[in-house]
Formats: C-alpha cells, sequence, structure tokens
C-alpha cells in the first residue's frame, strides 16, 4: 500500500467501522466482512474476490497500530484537498508524479464517494458492492473504407470490435472448474508488496501474484490461469452523410459497454474514401471539371454535366467563358452533416483538337486571320517588369 493508497481509500468504511473502533471491534468485523466475501465461498462471482482483497488490505493496515496512525496521519495531513487523477497536491508537487502512477482510475469509489448501503448491499442485500460501481466502457477505435458515393450520402456499417473480457470458461477467476484461487501468502492478499523508503512506502506489484492478491493452483485450461480473455462484438453504425478522407468521425456510445449500468464508450471510426473517377470534393461542394469546345466557349452553349445520384443538368456556359472559369450549380452538391445540399462546383475546361480535318483547318486559318489584330499578350512584358 502506497500512501496514494492510503489518500484514495477509506479502509473504515471498508471495514464498516467508525474511526475510533477499537481493536476488537475492526477485528470482529473484517472476520464477519471476510468470511461471507471469501472466494472460496463465492465461486462464479468475480466481484467477491474485489471485495475480499479490499477487506483484507483494509484489516492488514488499521489492524497494526504503527500502520494504522500512519494511514491516519497521511489523511489528515492531506485531508479534503487531495483529488485522484493526479492534480496538484499542497506544496505544488503532483502525486500522481510522486508515486509514479500518473493516472488513477478511481471511479465513483472515491473518498467520501460511497455510501455505506452500497459496501453492505452486498452482505445483506445480494448486490455486491462493485455491482453498485459502475464504470463508463473503453473508447474503441477502427477504420473503414467508402466509396465516393458512401462517403456522400451515408452509410450504415458493421464492425467487429474486440476487447477485453474475463475469460469465458472461468468467469475470470483463472481457476480451473471445480477449483477456486486461494488467497496470495505473500501480500496476504493486497496484490502489493511494500518497500520502506526513509519515511515513504513505496507500493509494487507482489512478484508471487502478479498483483492480483490471489493466487491459482491448477490454472484454468482456456487462459492458463490469467482470466482474462476476449469478447467479440458485431455493431451497426451510421456513418453520416458527408465526411471526407482522412476523417475521424466519433460515434457517441458505439464503444465497449459499461460495466454494471455505467454508459459505453465512444467509437472513433477513420474513414478512407475512394477518390471518384468524375468527381472531387471540397469543403461541402461537389467539384466536377467539364471539357468544353473553343467555339462553346467563345460563342456560349447548354451543356449536360452529370450529377452524383441524379440526373444530369445543363449549365448554361456564357459566351466569352475562359478555360478554367468554376460555374456553380446550387443544390446539386453532396449532402451536408446537418442534411441540407451543397453545390456542384462545375469548372470549364477548354479543349484543344489533336487532329484537324481539312475543314477545320481551313476554318482556323480564317478565324486566325479574322482575329490578327488581337494579341492576348498585350502588356504582359510591361508588366513582367513592374511598369
Ligand atoms: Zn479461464
Ligand atoms: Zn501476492
Amino acid at each position: 500500500m502506497s500512501t496514494k493508497d492510503y489518500l484514495e481509500k477509506d479502509y473504515y468504511k471498508v471495514l464498516g467501522v467508525s474511526k475510533t473502533a477499537t481493536k476488537d471491534e475492526i477485528k470482529q468485523s473484517y472476520r464477519k466482512l471476510a468470511r461471507a466475501n471469501h472466494p472460496d465461498a463465492n465461486t462464479g462471482d468475480p466481484k467477491a474476490e474485489d471485495r475480499f482483497k479490499e477487506i483484507s488490505e483494509a484489516y492488514t493496515v488499521l489492524s497494526d497500530e504503527k500502520r494504522r496512525k500512519e494511514y491516519d496521519d497521511a489523511r489528515s495531513l492531506f485531508g479534503g484537498s487531495y483529488r485522484p487523477g493526479g492534480g496538484t497536491g499542497p506544496g505544488g508537487f503532483d502525486l500522481g508524479d510522486l508515486f509514479g502512477q500518473g493516472t488513477s482510475t478511481t471511479g465513483p469509489g472515491a473518498p467520501g464517494g460511497e455510501r455505506l448501503s452500497d459496501l453492505f448491499g452486498g452482505l445483506f442485500g445480494g448486490r455486491g458492492r462493485g455491482a453498485t460501481q459502475s464504470r463508463r466502457g473503453a473508447d474503441v477505435e477502427t477504420e473503414t473504407r467508402l466509396t465516393f458515393d458512401e462517403a456522400a450520402t451515408g452509410v450504415t456499417r458493421s464492425f467487429q470490435l474486440t476487447s477485453d473480457a474475463a475469460c469465458p470458461t472461468c468467469k475470470g477467476t483463472g481457476a480451473k472448474a471445480g477449483t477456486a484461487p486461494r488467497m496470495c501468502p505473500k501480500c496476504a492478499g493486497t496484490g502489493h508488496e511494500n518497500k520502506n523508503l526513509g519515511g515513504f512506502s513505496l507500493s509494487e506489484p507482489c512478484s508471487e501474484c502478479r498483483g492480483r492478491g490471489l493466487v491459482v493452483d491448477d490454472p484454468c485450461p482456456t487462459c492458463s490461469g490469467s482470466g482474462r480473455g476476449k469478447s467479440t462484438r458485431t455493431i451497426q453504425a451510421r456513418i453520416p452523410a458527408g465526411v471526407s478522407d482522412g476523417q475521424r468521425i466519433r460515434l457517441k456510445g458505439k464503444g465497449a459497454p459499461g460495466e454494471n449500468g455505467g454508459p459505453a464508450g465512444d467509437l472513433y471510426v477513420v474513414v478512407h474514401v475512394q477518390p471518384h473517377p468524375v468527381f472531387g470534393k471540397t469543403g461541402d461542394n461537389l467539384t466536377i471539371t467539364v471539357p468544353v469546345t473553343f467555339p462553346e466557349a467563345a460563342l456560349g452553349a447548354d451543356v449536360r454535366v452529370p450529377t452524383l445520384n441524379g440526373l444530369p443538368v445543363t449549365v448554361k456556359i456564357p459566351p466569352g467563358t475562359p478555360s478554367g472559369r468554376t460555374l456553380r450549380v446550387r443544390g446539386k452538391g453532396a449532402t451536408r452533416r446537418d442534411g441540407t445540399t451543397g453545390d456542384m462546383l462545375v469548372t470549364v475546361e477548354v479543349a484543344v483538337p489533336r487532329d484537324l480535318n481539312g475543314d477545320a483547318r481551313e476554318a482556323l486559318e480564317k478565324f486566325r486571320a479574322a482575329t490578327a489584330h488581337e494579341d492576348p499578350r498585350h502588356g504582359l512584358e510591361a508588366r513582367a517588369k513592374g511598369m
């Protein structure tokens, strides 16, 4: 047990005794609780194991006069000012850093956060203390490939998510069927080994039980005694319309399920969108490049332009449209995330013929002669010199 443990855990509450309880009262309460929560008497209830460890830990400290005093001192020193989770403690140092445990996963069981009724629910009401401690599920990240159309319109995808779970064979105890783990003799079930370094008590996971507080004589063949397994779930999630390549989208509540009624975590999906042979995207707008002939650009024309998932539209090219000009077609773009529709941006590109037949060549030569006085590069050199 580290000083951090001392600050986070209310051993008096764990044992259900007052702060002024006598040694005998502590012992009595401990015996009663330990009997009720002993893993041998609660096979198949992994919460009993946690309760039993907690009770043993509390008793180890409170039954020892010297350790009880250290514990009381630590708690009165840091009083209500300590917040688990690595906040800055009194004197400006970070307790999390000091004890080498940057983050704390303390949930609603933080100091002062639990009621006695929760504690005793497991003993007298059939509900374990652990069962009332809800925990949010973990966030999960995955990725998916979408076609351009799917990204534009939105799509429902199913994801196979694998997460850590208790081994299904032994229900997390790590013990072979018909056997139960027993309390680790080395750490007396606390899971910690303590090293006293000049006033500080440094805690390390117990080398015998690797921090579980329990040892297994006959390991479960499925998990080799670790108690850990994997569970695979398939979930359906809607990718909204309008996502872009490389975007990481958050699907609330689609991550790992919470424990004991806690909310589920979130699912993050990184989307990879395949490029479309014709359409592109810029912001909420769809883009397309449309080739036109020189006469169409010069004289004006109505040209048919395809849309994504719809009928083609007729776009009016005004006379004298330069190559590269972009025309906006309202409402023919991709669906935005708010359900409205963006615009389609049509970029006009003048196509230059590679081969000209006799008539076309002749016509073009005439055109050149007719426009000989026009110089599109007029003043270019002067402007290049900054004049
Ligand atoms: Zn197992
Ligand atoms: Zn141990």
